[in-house]
């Protein structure tokens, strides 16, 4: 199958060169080169891409972050104007939902300028297509490139574990040195340098902690604001590899095709609050994406759209409603953090 894919060369061979003038490369410079390889290049999404994320399962996930980030605006005094700013916003379906829940609010829609942060052309063109008609939406290659000023309403789904993370392995004698991935050109294959495999891995992701930096000042400036992160990952201080590749839906090697798979590193939501109360903001959670979405009252939403349903309309809903709210499926792996400023 991943013959198929031809593109998922390039980074691959952008880093096997690198690595051949250079020396191993650091776990955060693979990644990055491999993250940016794949969304460039592939079809992420969906049952003929290699994951689904919670927009994709069902509307339901976007009309509950829509009235989040709504009441969050209400709860402010319904400022104007409004920057509503999507990370990494995939194929526009979050962006889409969740601008359907907010379209009764005049107020709001007049208020409102929507920024999407995205750095693959490809999945640029994907969300314009998804947002054809809807009026002042911009495109940003970093968050630091919205434009500052008014109300702030930040939502980011599986955004942060694309991000690129420094892991660094303990050497023994107390001594700890960042990890790094060798290439093997007879085998064809990239490899941890220098590892005897059983080596304690702490992760450190300083891309995210400039993000959450530059999301933590808007939030501080302006009129305020409040930002919805959504993601995999944990929020207690912790030892291990993170790192994660999936392929068509199944696990693989982390290290195996760069650019021709998914790559993640689970959240460091511990991070995140650290860096948001370190600035002053107010910070909720994080909780389980099972726990966040129905204390929104998504099983009464699911009640609704299967009033409405045919049976197998309605058996899809409830098994959405299953995905993504259950503990044993993205109930409480994924967890959901509030960051808000400027207003009670
Ligand atoms: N939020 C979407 C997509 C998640 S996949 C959903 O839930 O379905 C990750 C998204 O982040 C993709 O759109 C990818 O192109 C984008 N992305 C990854 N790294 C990025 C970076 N450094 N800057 C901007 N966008 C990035």
């Amino acid at each position: 199958m991943a013959e198929k894919r031809p593109e998922r060369v390039a980074a691959a061979r952008r880093l096997a060169s690198r690595i051949r003038a250079e020396g191993p490369v650091t776990v955060a410079d693979f990644m990055q080169e491999a993250v940016a390889g794949y969304y460039a290049t592939q079809p992420p999404f969906g049952v003929a891409g290699d994951f689904t994320t919670a927009p994709e399962i069902s509307q339901m996930f976007g009309e509950m972050t829509g009235a989040f980030l709504l009441d969050a605006w209400m709860r402010a005094g319904r400022p104007s104007p409004v920057s509503l700013i999507e990370l990494g916003p995939g194929q526009g379906t979050l962006m889409a939902d969740m601008l359907r829940v907010m379209r009764p609010y005049a107020a709001f829609c007049r208020a409102v300028s929507v920024h999407l942060v995205e750095n693959s052309q490809r999945l640029r063109a994907a969300q314009r297509a998804k947002l054809a008609g809807v009026e002042n939406v911009f495109w940003h290659d970093r968050l630091q490139d919205v434009p500052p000023g008014g109300f702030t309403l930040i939502v980011a789904n599986e955004f942060f574990d694309a991000l690129p993370v420094h892991q660094f392995v303990h050497g023994g004698q107390g001594t700890w040195r960042a990890r790094r991935v060798g290439f093997d050109p007879a085998a064809d294959k990239f490899f941890f340098d220098g590892e005897r495999g059983d080596e304690k891995v702490f992760e450190l992701s300083l891309a995210t902690l400039s993000v959450m930096e530059e999301i933590c000042r808007r939030l501080r400036s302006g009129t305020g604001g409040t930002a919805l992160l959504v993601d995999y990952g944990y929020d207690v201080l912790a030892f291990g590899d993170t790192l994660q590749a999936l392929s068509r839906h199944r696990f693989a090697d982390a290290l195996d095709n760069p650019g021709g798979q998914d790559l993640t590193a689970h959240v460091d939501f511990g991070l995140l609050a650290f860096e948001a109360r370190r600035n002053g903001l107010r910070v909720q959670g994080p909780v389980g994406q099972g726990e966040f979405l129905l204390s929104l009252g998504i099983a009464q939403r699911a009640e609704m759209l299967a009033q409405h349903a045919t049976p197998v309309q309605r058996q899809e809903i409830m098994t959405a409603l299953r995905r993504l709210t259950a503990p044993s499926e993205m109930g409480t792996l994924f967890k959901a953090l509030a960051v808000s400023g400027g207003f009670e």
